[in-house]
C-alpha cells in the first residue's frame, strides 16, 4: 500500500488503518498490507504520521485504498492529515 510495489502474500504484513486501540476493527475495509521494508519505515508511527512524512506512501496509499478502505475511514484520516 505504500510502495506501491507487488510482493508475495509471505512477504507482506497487515496493519490497521484505524488502529486497534481507537476502535478499528480486523475487517477487510480496515486492513491493508505493507511489505517488510514500508513496515520498517512506518516502525511504531501512525498511520497519518507516516503519510504525512512519506509523499510517495502518501500518494500511493490514496490511490490504493479508494474503494477499499472503508469510507469512514479514509475520511477521518484525510481529516487527520489536514490538521497538524
Ligand atoms: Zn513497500
Amino acid at each position: 500500500m505504500y510502495c506501491g510495489e507487488r510482493f508475495e502474500p509471505d512477504l507482506l504484513t497487515v496493519d490497521h488503518v484505524q488502529p486497534r486501540m481507537r476502535g478499528g476493527d480486523r475487517s477487510g475495509g480496515n486492513l491493508v498490507t505493507a511489505c517488510g521494508a514500508c513496515n520498517a519505515r512506518k516502525g511504531s508511527l501512525r498511520l497519518a504520521e507516516f503519510l504525512r512524512a512519506d509523499e510517495v506512501a502518501r500518494e500511493h496509499f490514496f490511490q490504493l485504498a479508494m474503494g477499499h478502505v472503508w469510507p469512514r475511514i479514509l475520511r477521518a484520516l484525510e481529516e487527520e492529515l489536514r490538521k497538524r
